[in-house]
């Protein structure tokens, strides 16, 4: 969180304006200053990412089946399946979580209109590669970018890939307005097609032109925005010396792994997960998520179960292969990464985890 009073100061003029909502001061300059912090020409705030994702996927037009991936948070398909839309499942690729661009052509059919790709945990997708598949095959590409806020890869900001990329802005994620989100486009026609979107498709006092819905962001979460963006790169920076800390701790244990380290990016440490290997370490992943929580511990399985295994799809004929998505999820824990985080703290927490090795 921010310093108290300098969240207070921020949300001051709001009592001479009188205005809470609707595209307000504090809300213009957040979006402002996140196109020059991103270094991208339009940023649609929304009032969370996942509306962020059903008003861009409505946005785009969409019909039939989008190829995305189950390990992910709820949140990406369930907006493919409210819009009305057939997810289909692609593995992923072990080394990174995201989608195996090897696996993407062989599950497109003429019914087949994007891919909506998760850069999860901060792991970018094979960006060059789903874009030559998406010009071959006519697709478009929606980027669920919710862990990625911040980073850069080759030179670029990551939300510049694809025809659009969502962030989530929730208070879990490395950068947040307690909830919001928001939509990243490249052109100035999609940005006012989201910016209806966002309000009811109201265009202007007696014109309505799309039937929209309502994810606008309100004054008191765009001024939390302009504080915790001041804070970002020092966020970041604390979580890199943490996360290398844990490496030093964790690494050359036979069974222990992680996703490998991407070159060319410049990381936003939003997440550290890990991987613990059963046969060789003769426990499992939920054996050791019990014996954290018993010893204070509060790691989270980050993607478990995968999406396609939750009740709510259990009536839906979503025929799936994905082995390795399988493999990681039931092996992966994403271990607690705050700035605040103390070598002590990371210490305790790896000698519990190594106390059985
Ligand atoms: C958090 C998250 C979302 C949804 O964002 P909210 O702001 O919580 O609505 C979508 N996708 C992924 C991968 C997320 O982690």
């Amino acid at each position: 969180m921010p310093d108290y009073e300098e969240y207070i100061e921020m949300i001051k003029p709001i009592w001479q304006s009188h205005r809470l909502t609707n595209m307000g001061f504090l809300h213009n300059q957040l979006e402002n200053e996140l196109k020059e912090y991103l270094n991208v020409p339009y940023v649609v705030l929304t009032t969370n990412g996942h509306t962020a994702l059903e008003i861009a996927i409505q946005a785009m037009n969409l019909e039939g089946e989008v190829i995305t991936t189950p390990f992910t948070f709820v949140s990406t398909i369930h907006a493919i399946v409210r819009s009305g839309l057939t997810p289909v499942f692609c593995d992923i690729d072990p080394e990174t979580g995201t989608i195996d661009t090897d696996k993407v052509e062989d599950l497109i059919t003429p019914r087949t209109s994007a891919i909506l790709p998760v850069h999860v945990y901060g792991n970018v997708c094979d960006v060059e590669k789903i874009d030559m598949i998406a010009k071959k095959h006519g697709l478009k590409v929606i980027y669920d970018a919710a862990h990625t806020f911040g980073e850069r890869y080759k030179e670029r900001s990551v939300v510049s890939y694809g025809d659009i990329s969502i962030l989530s802005f929730h208070a879990t994620k490395i950068f947040h307005t307690i909830e919001g989100g928001a939509v990243v486009c490249r052109t100035e026609d999609m940005k006012n097609k989201l910016y209806g979107l966002r309000n009811f498709g109201i265009r202007s006092e007696e014109i309505v032109d799309e039937i929209g819905t309502n994810s606008k962001m309100d004054e008191f979460r765009a001024a939390m925005g302009l504080c915790n963006l001041k804070k970002n790169d020092t966020e970041i920076q604390m979580r890199k010396g943490i996360v290398e800390l844990y490496k030093e701790k964790l690494g050359n244990i036979s069974g222990i792994d992680f996703f490998r380290e991407q070159s060319d990016l410049e990381c936003n440490y939003a997440y550290f997960p890990v991987m613990f290997d059963e046969n060789k370490l003769g426990y499992n992943r939920d054996f050791l998520y019990d014996f954290l929580k018993v010893n204070g511990i509060f790691a989270r399985k980050y993607f478990y179960p995968l999406v396609n295994d939750l009740d709510a799809y259990k009536d839906y004929d979503l025929q799936v292969d994905v082995p390795v998505a399988r493999r990681i999820s039931k092996r992966v824990l994403t271990l607690p990464l705050y700035s605040s985080l103390t070598d002590e703290d990371v210490d305790y927490i790896c000698s519990k985890i190594l106390s059985f090795n």
